[in-house]
């Protein structure tokens, strides 16, 4: 089973060959360290990043995402294990995630469909 995680009211310094200094929770059920400054993001944004190309698209008659390409976008993110897991999931592993799986069904190309995520 996944661990849900809770703060174990522990920090955890990053040190050395990395400038951030500061303190980091600490998961008190697996001691996974969370993501602070770079947290990921709920699927609700992928997907309303979604129609916002779909219409962007549409609106310019340069191509068209249909529903079924939506939806199949949509299942194979809620697939990734842990994809909302704010513990485990940086907003950069997310970003690649979303651009491999727009791209594999829409063929719309991986700079084009980043332009569309805040970096
Ligand atoms: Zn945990």
């Amino acid at each position: 089973m996944r661990c849900s995680h809770r703060d174990s009211g522990k920090d955890w310094f990053p040190r050395l060959d990395n400038k951030i200094s500061s303190p980091h929770p600490v998961c008190g059920g697996c001691g996974a360290v969370k993501n602070i400054g770079d947290r990921g993001k709920k699927l609700g944004y992928y997907v309303n990043t979604l129609y916002e190309i779909k219409e962007y698209l549409e609106e310019r008659k340069k191509g068209k995402i249909t529903e079924a390409q939506v939806r199949l976008i949509t299942k194979r993110l809620e697939k990734v294990e842990g994809f909302e897991d704010v513990y485990w999931f940086r907003r950069s592993t997310q970003k690649d995630i979303f651009v491999e799986a727009v791209n594999r069904y829409t063929g719309l190309s991986p700079s084009f469909i980043e332009s569309f995520l805040a970096s």
